[in-house]
């Protein structure tokens, strides 16, 4: 049997000041055919899982198309259709299949049109009969529709915030997808909702109130009929009339069951709505803290975090610093910021060197005016480096990255944003955490698995961006009311 591999990956974020555009999938990676298994060589992602179930099963695999958007707004329909375009000449390509696997998102959507998911996979059976089985994996953050539920589509969605079982959500559908080959199994979906919107802030699963959910998950699957359990706390960046919290439940041809059980989920999880709610420390409440105590503290600067889509280039956090007078304290600080401009000029001008420039806003225009600051260039890199935690061994890119410091206050200003989840943000310019009083970190908790062990203590703040981790903050106009916490419901 031949079972085709796909993967097309993008967060949206309809509150970021950016469109999606192809080269952003090509800064990432877009690998074609044989290339993914060389692109996946030394990965632990979704596909790594598929494709060794697939072998442990002697199964022929088929590498089709793999591309990765990160996050950022909606996807330009030109980027998304030409995609499309070629996963479709991949597809027709390919050998007859008797069977697909895809990781996809969940929450890609396009400029004029909110369900790219769902556009994906019709585009798929178009092509290949209606009649193939497809597994697609899903990330948590998903906004899973109606219009996703399709015959002889089922999903498996992560089980972990911050993501660590990428790799064992493509082996779980893999499997799964083997059993349906075999016809040992029949996958259908069952979907139920919530009006109700959590924080990122809230929503880990290896602490607070939402591990019991995720820790529960898995004795449901000790019903026969019940494969998989997975709940989506959706992104909340999404500006859509239907955006909520969602339980998709993959039963052996027992709607039934999947229907009480992904129902009591979502009962259990409306019973303790309001302590989804997140106590965010006000930011010099949280500068103050970590200046008084001991060893290093690591402030998740939430609002401004490109893994939801913020441009990481508000400088409240640098502004709010040298308010303080900190850059005269003595102690160390760290932060980084998102300005090509800047690390171009500062790069210019060469290390050692001392300038006067602009920073931040850089492309978050209509939210402020850049600072004029004066800062002294220690270290220039090409801003790549490994990631060690959450998306092991992918190659972390932010271009050109230039160390600056004023006074005790040290920036890492890179050219574009990323994934805030490693120290290898801060190690490959040469800052080791050790030596730092405060670090603060673009993200609202995933970077707590690569952080925790290099720091005494870490603090959310309440930052503003296009990330805001107060829900109620965040200025929806579509979303359908009343829905938690918006609304006292
Ligand atoms: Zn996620």
């Amino acid at each position: 049997m031949k079972i085709g591999l796909a993967q097309i990956i993008q967060e949206s974020n309809t509150f970021s000041p950016f469109k999606t555009e192809l080269k952003d999938f090509y800064n990432q990676y877009f690998y074609l055919g044989k290339d993914i298994y060389d692109g996946f060589k030394n990965t632990k992602l979704e596909l790594n899982g598929m494709i060794d179930v697939l072998n442990a099963n002697n199964l022929e695999h088929i590498p089709l198309l793999a591309t990765h958007g990160s996050c950022s707004g909606p996807l330009t329909r030109e980027c998304f259709s030409s995609i499309l375009n070629d996963l479709q000449k991949v597809l027709l390509d390919a050998p007859m299949l008797d069977g697909l696997l895809l990781a996809l998102h969940g929450s890609l959507s396009i400029e004029d049109e909110p369900d790219g998911e769902s556009e994906i996979l019709e585009l798929i059976q178009t092509i290949i009969s209606k009649n193939i089985p497809i597994g697609v994996s899903l990330d948590l953050h998903g906004h899973i529709t109606e219009r996703m539920l399709k015959n002889n589509v089922f999903y498996i969605g992560y089980k972990t915030y911050p993501h660590i079982d990428l790799y064992a959500t493509g082996e779980k559908t893999a499997k799964i997808l083997v059993s349906t080959l075999n016809k040992e199994i029949k996958p259908k979906m069952v979907l139920s909702k919530l009006p109700l919107i959590i924080s990122p802030v809230c929503g880990r699963t290896d602490e607070g109130p939402m591990k019991s959910i995720y820790d529960d998950l898995q004795n449901f699957t000790k019903n026969d009929n019940i494969l998989d359990v997975s709940c989506f706390m959706v992104q909340p960046w999404l500006d859509y009339n239907d955006l909520g919290f969602a339980t998709l439940v993959c039963s052996n041809n027992d709607m039934d069951k999947a229907k009480i059980v992904s129902d009591s989920i979502c009962e259990k999880v409306w019973k303790i709505r309001n302590t989804l709610v997140p106590d965010l420390t006000p930011l010099v409440e949280a500068i103050e803290i970590g200046l008084s105590s001991n060893g290093t503290t690591v402030i998740g600067d939430c609002g401004d975090a490109p893994s939801g889509g913020s441009a990481g280039d508000n400088p409240t956090i640098l502004k709010t610093l040298l308010d303080l007078g900190l850059d005269k304290a003595d102690k160390n600080i760290y932060l980084t910021l998102v300005d090509p401009r800047a690390a171009k000029a500062a790069c210019n001008s060469g290390v050692g060197s001392e300038l006067k420039l602009e920073l931040g806003y850089y492309f978050s225009k209509y939210e402020g005016k850049p600072l004029k600051i004066k800062a002294r260039v220690k270290a220039i890199t090409d801003g790549s480096f490994k990631i060690k935690h959450g998306l092991e061994g992918v190659e972390m890119q932010f271009g050109l990255t230039t160390l600056l410091t004023i006074g005790s206050i040290s920036i890492a200003v890179r050219s574009y944003g990323g994934l805030e989840w490693d120290v290898g943000q801060y190690t490959s310019v040469g800052l080791d955490l050790k030596d730092a009083s405060i670090v603060f970190v673009k993200s609202p908790s995933h970077f707590r698995a690569g952080y925790s062990s290099h720091s005494e203590q870490i603090i959310i703040a309440d930052t503003p961006g296009s990330t805001c981790c107060d829900i109620k903050k965040i200025k929806y106009k579509n979303i359908k009311r009343q829905v938690h916490p918006l609304d006292e419901i």
